[in-house]
């Protein structure tokens, strides 16, 4: 007997060390089930615990019992206590009958082996986790010296337990953390105190164009380089001597290099973490793309200058015209009215074209740029607009060049005759010394293209990609000496890519400039199928 019982705490302490090494939940209780069942050679057992403060406990291992019976042990498993000092269940035996009736098994005997663990050791409260059941058939009670060395071995599996479920907390609250990190709009770095990546996210990656797997391990430098920073930037090569002062963040914005050669206008937050003993653990990195507040911000000043000087000049001829033919004191002869009536009513044109095309700017910018779609003529079109132009200038010479079956579009007309009106408006201003400006045309099956050719000045190379931008101009000398917001080319752009279509460029500096638009054709055969 003696010695069975030397095994039996041999057993014990070995259990215990092999129970302190598993974190894992399911499996520690499954080795604890079955350590338990064997100690004390009980045919089978249960293990249940809690969830949060709720009295009726989950079975969450069992052993030696059908799993479709498991149900059936409700009886054994509700009214438990929160508090270790108020268990007890008096009623066991009884309520094991029922269970054993209900399934059918000689479960004659039977121990109760609550987990508990010291919730605040200082009042000497234990709080209930669980319990551990274990059940013999026949007659063979369990003894008290089973029940002593179970009631031992009940207290390392709650430690071991509650170990394992701290555990599972933490690694739960990681992963909400990591993803978290992970799918946030912003950039997020985290960087050791030599600043080298331990954390590189998703947005970031996209940012910077480095794959997180790349990043780690890097020095910071190397994977955020900002260009013309304002501000101290922690992450710059040379900048060794950039410090928290007091843990307060630094910000820096500046300009950062994509893989593609875009660039994107950053602001970058350091925040540091400390240790305990207030030594620089870890640094947070935020990195927020402010391109568009930037764009924004210089759209706001760039608008307020065109404006202002777009707009003062009619409005002061305007006004002189205006306040010379009123003057009470001069006789003004009919045709010097009349002249200076026509200039009041091109000026009042020129500023309502120029508020027109302000306002479809910031249509277009707010979204609410709509089509009203019909069948559009394109050569016919632009032989109207041309017709309208040839009065304006004597010196240049229009040529329309369309082959006699062009195609309808599908579109806006008034839409496409603003893009029109604007090429050839552009190509008037931009060729002072007149020429030839040519309209015409050729089409495909699947699209239909329209250009506008003159023999103006040209536009440098370096410049062309940009022209479509809002309230561009290429500065010259003829910039200075011509009137324009730099918006026709865009609301060009936004009209043709509104049809699904597309506009470009070509330019020789003195030769002249050809801006090309193609419209998607809708297909006859298509269309005829779609109509039936
Ligand atoms: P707005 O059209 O708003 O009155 P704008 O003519 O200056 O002003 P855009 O039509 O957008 O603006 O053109 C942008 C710039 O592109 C012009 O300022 C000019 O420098 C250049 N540009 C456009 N068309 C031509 C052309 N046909 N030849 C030479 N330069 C051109
Ligand atoms: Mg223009």
């Amino acid at each position: 007997m003696i010695s069975y019982q030397l095994r039996q705490r041999d057993y014990l302490l070995q259990i215990s060390r092999a129970m302190t090494a598993r974190l894992d939940l399911p499996s520690l209780l499954r080795l604890i089930l079955t350590s338990a069942a064997e100690i004390v050679r009980a045919e089978a057992g249960l293990i249940a615990l809690r969830s949060g403060q709720s009295q009726t406990l989950a079975i969450q291992a069992s052993y030696g019992i059908p799993v479709a019976t498991l149900p059936r042990f409700a009886p054994l498993l509700t009214d438990f206590p929160l508090r270790a000092a108020e268990y007890a269940l008096p009623d066991l035996e009884f309520r094991l009958n029922l269970v054993a009736r209900a399934i059918r098994l000689p479960l004659e005997q039977a121990v109760a082996l609550p987990l508990t663990f010291a919730e605040s050791p200082e009042r000497g409260e234990n709080r209930l986790l669980g319990v551990i059941y274990l059940f013999r058939s026949g007659a063979l009670a369990f003894t008290a010296n089973d029940e002593a060395i179970l009631a031992s071995f009940a207290d390392q599996a709650a430690i071991a337990v509650r170990n394992a479920q701290l555990y599972q907390q933490v690694s739960a609250e990681k992963q909400q953390l990591d993803a978290i990190i992970e799918h946030s709009a912003d950039g997020v770095m985290i960087l050791d105190p030599d600043r080298r990546v331990q954390v590189f996210n998703a947005a970031l990656s996209r940012m910077t164009g480095w794959p997180a797997e790349q990043a780690l391990g890097r020095p910071c430098h190397q994977v955020l380089a900002l260009e013309d920073a304002s501000g101290p930037d922690l992450c710059s090569a040379a900048t060794s001597e950039v410090a928290f002062a007091d843990g307060e963040p630094l910000v820096v914005e500046g300009m950062l290099n994509r893989p593609g050669g875009s660039r994107l206008a950053v602001s970058v937050t350091y925040s540091p973490l400390y240790d305990e003993e207030g030594r620089l653990a870890q640094i947070i990195v935020n990195v927020v793309d402010i391109t568009r507040f930037r764009e924004a911000e210089e759209l706001k000043s760039t608008f307020v200058s065109v404006v202002s000087h777009e707009l003062k000049t009619p409005v002061s001829l305007i006004k002189g015209y205006a306040a010379t033919l009123a003057r009470e004191d001069a006789h003004w002869d009919a045709a010097t009215v009349r002249e200076s009536l026509q200039i009041i009513s091109e000026e009042s044109d020129r500023l309502n074209a120029l508020i027109n095309n302000l306002l479809d700017a910031s249509r277009i910018q707010g979204g609410a740029f709509k089509l009203e779609r019909g069948d559009v003529a394109l050569a016919r079109l632009a032989e109207v607009v041309v017709e309208a132009f040839r009065t304006q200038t004597t010196k240049h010479r229009f040529i329309l060049d369309f082959p006699q079956e062009f195609p309808t579009v599908t579109g806006d007309e008034e839409r496409l005759r603003q893009v029109l009106n604007n090429l050839l408006n552009n190509a008037i201003k931009y060729s002072p010394a007149g020429g030839e400006i040519r309209v015409g045309g050729w089409s495909d099956a699947a699209s239909a293209t329209v250009y506008v050719a003159d023999q103006g000045i040209g536009i440098p190379r370096e410049e062309q990609g940009k022209l479509f931008q809002r309230f561009y101009r290429v500065d010259s000398s003829l910039r200075r000496t011509t009137q324009g917001a730099g918006l026709g080319l865009y609301l060009c752009k936004s009209i043709v890519e509104a049809h699904g279509g597309r506009i470009w460029l070509r330019s020789e500096p003195g030769k002249g400039t050809t801006v090309f638009f193609s419209l998607p054709v809708e297909d006859e055969r298509r269309r005829t199928n779609d109509e039936r």
